[in-house]
């Protein structure tokens, strides 16, 4: 069914949501801070609004989708009571508190509110592999499922609001640890002469390989069973010395390897050599 929905933020991503949303033949008003942004939307289309109370009003829907939840609190400040009956999707990456707050923000008003973290990148959006996690009104998710179909796979956590960026948040931190070490790999190969594009082939699937290891460490983690015949803390403590060695020979940063270094340390200090690498989310755990 067409449904009506109003876009909030025309960046990257917000763009890429209401392009999603029209193709999908629903009945979509832009509001950007600044206007010209509306322009090509507008030109296939969407409705432009000249303030977000009237993109609000226009819509059953609004989602919003800006730099930061500082500006989605703006945003509500003048709504007030405006939002009264409406549903407000929180598309914008925050923290579980902000979420809480701006759902008993909204609530309070007397509007439904979904918090959601994107997995995807705009270009993915409305393809086979972007989703989005929701949080917070169960019902309101139910009922417009059909139109955040449009972006790609929807996948409920739960009623509390913050859930949805409890999962984005903790999937972003698999996705930094990547990049962290991908960029460590580079900067070493470069020092040597080897480009990044020869390692690349080599480094992805070393990744691959180890990523075949997450659901053994998470059940280590769920069961505190820790002990290992893969390898454990104190080969990989050994080991680490001679990174630090490398990286610091080459003139290369070296505060990654400190910081494992560390982390390793402590988990041994603790009796817990004989444990594999999943034993450091204890160690994080303070
Ligand atoms: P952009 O920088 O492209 O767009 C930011 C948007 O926020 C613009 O529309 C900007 O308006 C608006 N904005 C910023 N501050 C304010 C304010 N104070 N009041 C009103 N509007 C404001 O960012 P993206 O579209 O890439 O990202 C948007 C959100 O989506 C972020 O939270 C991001 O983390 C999340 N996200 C992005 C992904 C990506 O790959 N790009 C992936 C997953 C999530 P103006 O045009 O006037 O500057």
């Amino acid at each position: 069914a067409r449904v009506s929905v109003s876009v909030l933020g025309l960046g990257l991503m917000g763009t890429a949501l209401a392009t999603a949303f029209m193709g999908a033949g629903h009945d979509v008003t832009v509001w950007n801070r600044t206007h010209a942004r509306t322009g090509p939307l507008a030109a296939r289309g969407a409705r432009p609004a000249l303030t977000p109370s009237e993109a609000v009003a226009l819509s059953d829907v609004t989602v919003l989708c800006l730099t930061h939840n500082a500006a989605v609190e703006d945003i509500f400040a003048v709504l007030g009571g405006q939002v009264t009956g409406k549903t407000l999707v929180n598309l914008t990456n925050g923290t579980p508190e902000q979420a809480r707050a701006l759902s008993r923000w909204a609530t309070a008003q007397g509007a439904r509110y979904v918090d959601g973290g994107i997995m995807a990148v705009p270009q993915m959006i409305g393809g086979p592999h972007a989703y989005v996690f929701y949080s917070g009104d169960e019902e309101a998710f139910r009922a417009y499922r059909p139109l955040f179909a449009a972006l790609g796979g929807t996948r409920f956590v739960g009623t509390d609001p913050g859930l949805a960026s409890v999962h984005d948040l903790a999937l972003l931190t698999g996705m930094y640890g990547m990049f962290v070490g991908v960029s460590h790999a580079f900067a070493l190969a470069r020092s040597e002469g080897i480009a990044a594009g020869d390692l690349a082939g080599p480094l992805s699937e070393w990744i691959g390989a180890m990523l075949l290891g997450v659901p053994a460490d998470a059940e280590a983690v769920d069961s505190g069973e820790h002990r290992t015949d893969v390898s454990n803390l104190l080969v990989n403590q050994a080991a680490l010395t001679n990174f630090t060695a490398t990286y610091r020979a080459r003139g290369l940063d070296t505060a990654f390897f400190e910081q494992l270094q560390s982390m390793l340390d402590r988990a041994v200090d603790r009796g817990h050599g004989a444990d594999g690498l999943s034993r450091l989310v204890d160690v994080i755990t303070k």
